[in-house]
């Protein structure tokens, strides 16, 4: 399989763009697996050819109510100073299509980057910065090269000074660990000042699986639902349920903070437009119901 070139990849109202290939994370639910990736390198498609495969692809729709650009699908994007000067670049040149963004890490950027990006938005909330938290007390043994959760919060806090919102990403959830944590992380993202956060289920194969087990992280088998990536809906891989994590949603939604299945959720809601996804027309499992998209389009009845 060739690992220099990741071509962009259009699912469900987003296109999913990989600026670098591969990671030196070391996390030890990673999906990267699935296409045998570890040491970071970068896409050898080059900005410019990455562009054009995005805008002559027929399902790009460009402008704030089009296509989300969702950037560092196989390859965390900040990880050293040559994924971050060729992330910010790619990230400046998709800002100028107009259409909305999201990018996220679980390393972060000086503020001199932060600020090059900010200053190239075209509009008020093109733009969402989005860091993950699995667990505060065991990401040492499962994130083991990554930025510590309180590190990722202070990213997120420099683009919220930059203008950019800031959301994190509670995924994947990990039974016996992210469960028993939850509450604990939601009162640390509301005292951190974020107002938005996506929960999602752990994507896995039988190998992710065993290695969780017999690395003492996981007691039982979680396999519940086949599934595909949402940045590669051609792998097919399992999945736990994401009806477990609706109970979380319901107890911890309040206005302080919204919980979302979705980070193009997040999108949609701080620019108050359809989500492209079109989750909540498709009387999809992900729509929450906010009232964001039955607000933003005219629809018929559910
Ligand atoms: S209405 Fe549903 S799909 Fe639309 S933003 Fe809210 S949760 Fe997401």
């Amino acid at each position: 399989m060739n690992t220099d070139i990741i071509h962009p990849k259009f699912k469900d109202g987003r296109v999913f763009v990989s600026p670098v290939i591969g990671c030196n994370g070391g996390c030890k639910y990673c999906y990267l697996k699935l296409r045998n990736l570890n040491k970071p390198s970068l896409n050898n498609l080059g900005v410019s050819s990455l562009i054009e495969q995005i805008t002559s692809h027929q399902d790009f729709i460009s402008g704030k109510n089009g296509t989300i650009i969702s950037i560092g699908a196989w390859g965390d994007i900040f990880q050293n100073i040559k994924t971050v000067n060729y992330s910010v670049k790619l990230i400046i040149e998709l800002m100028k299509l107009g259409n909305p963004i999201q990018f996220m890490s679980k390393y972060g950027v000086d503020s001199k980057n932060a600020s090059k990006i900010a200053n190239n938005i075209q509009y008020h909330n093109q733009m969402l910065y989005s860091t993950t938290i699995t667990s505060l007390k065991k990401w040492d043994e499962l994130e083991p090269f990554t930025f510590s959760p309180k590190k990722r919060l202070d990213t997120c806090n420099m683009f919220q000074e930059y203008g950019i919102e800031s959301n994190v990403l509670i995924k994947p959830f990990l039974p016996g660990i992210t469960d028993i944590e939850f509450e604990h992380i939601i009162d640390l993202l509301i005292e951190r000042g974020i107002k938005y956060c996506v929960v999602g289920k752990l994507y896995l194969n039988k190998e992710i699986q065993y290695n969780l087990i017999h690395g003492g992280i996981m007691c039982e088998n979680i396999i519940k639902e086949h599934s595909t990536l949402d940045c590669n809906g051609d792998i097919e891989i399992n999945s736990s349920s994401i009806t477990s994590l609706y109970d979380f949603i319901k107890k911890h939604n309040d206005k302080r903070i919204k919980i979302f299945l979705k980070s193009s959720c997040v999108n949609s809601n701080i620019n108050q437009t359809n989500n492209p996804s079109n989750y909540f027309i498709n009387h999809s499992r992900y729509c929450i119901n906010c009232g964001n998209c039955s607000k933003n389009r005219i629809l018929p009845p559910r």
